[in-house]
């Protein structure tokens, strides 16, 4: 019994060592079949995948368009099906891509990248055209954005580097809508970066009579105030005006001097900034009167800027005003001193009727 048991297990131990050592074998193998064998069985997947590949770097090669035939074809191929499909597309493909089609294509698509070659640099150039009439402009991010895109398109056209022309245009068109993005339209009226605009460029509706604006009359208390602490009396002669009571005193303006004469100092209806309720008109008619000193000299600090300075006609539309005081709170006032710029130029803006 002990013999016998002793040689069942000795050969059970055997077997079993020899069952392990082998499974140990085994289980070395596969790792060295997996590389091995399997990628037999992956390589048939794979040499398809090489063959596409190919079959594609070498339509690619053929140039561009060609991508587009056999770029839409595989795409809605490998979409509808994947595995079983490469293989069809593979066959069916190659032979007529690589054949025929070069020659053909390549014609073609020269011919088409020529065409959207021109098409480009005319849709580059006419985005360039519409650039150019936001500059000049302020000193702001978006300007800067909108003058590297400018310079880069500018660039590329000069030297022809069509490659280059979707790059650029796309700078350019997103450098304009920055710019675009400035100019908010409400009540038919336009603010500029948040700050209300009415000139020759930018009219209000006849519906937009919001009366004189609250915070710059208090503003302009303030202002008053201080200028009476200083010896200087203040009087305000006229503040907001509706764009009825515009429309009569350009009319009897034009009247008196005729329409040239009189759209140099008198805003047409729907173009007067008094129409804003942030204007207001001091007693201050002559520029060496203590009021108009007075008021270059402090009006900032209130909120106020010198609407129209002197020799800045072009920029603002307007001769000069010792008078005129807009309302656009202190820190723009304080920054436009600082600059020493019109409204206009701060933001970048014309004040110019459409027609003369
Ligand atoms: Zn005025």
């Amino acid at each position: 019994m002990n013999r016998f048991t002793n040689w069942i297990k000795i050969v059970s131990l055997a077997a079993l060592v020899f069952a392990l050592a082998g499974c140990s074998f085994r289980t070395i193998d596969p790792s060295e079949m997996t590389e091995a064998a399997p990628s037999e069985t992956v390589h048939e997947p794979a040499a398809s995948q090489q063959e596409t590949d190919d079959g594609k770097t070498e339509r690619d090669p053929s140039t561009v368009p060609p991508t587009e035939e056999a770029g839409s074809d595989t795409d809605t191929e490998t979409e509808t099906e994947t595995d079983e499909t490469t293989q069809e597309p593979f066959q069916t493909e190659p032979p007529p891509v690589t054949d025929p089609c070069p020659t053909e294509t390549i014609e073609t698509d020269d011919v088409s990248t020529e065409t959207s070659g021109l098409q480009a640099k005319e849709r580059l150039q006419a985005a360039l055209d519409a650039a150019h009439t936001y500059l000049p402009a302020i000193d702001s991010a978006a300007w800067h954005h909108l003058e590297d895109a400018v310079a880069a398109a500018e660039d590329a056209l000069a030297h022809g580097r069509s490659g280059s022309y979707e790059e650029v245009m796309a700078a350019l068109e997103s450098a304009m809508a920055e710019m675009d993005a400035r100019f908010v339209v409400k009540n038919g009226v336009t603010y500029v970066d948040g700050i209300l605009i009415i000139n020759k460029t930018y009219g209000a509706p006849k519906s937009f009579a919001p009366g004189n604006d609250k915070t710059a009359r208090a503003a302009l208390d303030r202002l008053i105030e201080a200028a009476t602490a200083d010896g200087v009396t203040m009087e305000i002669n006229n503040g907001y005006r509706s764009y009825s009571s515009q429309e009569k005193l350009y009319d009897y303006y034009v009247k008196r001097d005729g329409k040239a004469a009189a759209d140099t100092y008198s805003a047409r209806p729907g173009y007067s900034e008094h129409q804003s309720g942030l204007v207001y008109d001091m007693e201050a008619w002559d520029e060496t009167s203590p009021q108009a000193l007075w008021l270059d000299e402090h009006c900032w600090e209130y909120g106020f800027i010198i609407r129209y300075p002197k020799g800045k006609d072009d920029e603002t539309g307007y001769s000069y005003e010792a008078w005129h005081l807009r309302y656009v709170g202190v820190d723009v006032s304080l920054r436009l001193r600082e600059l020493g710029m019109t409204l206009e130029k701060y933001l970048g803006i014309t004040s110019r009727y459409e027609e003369g």
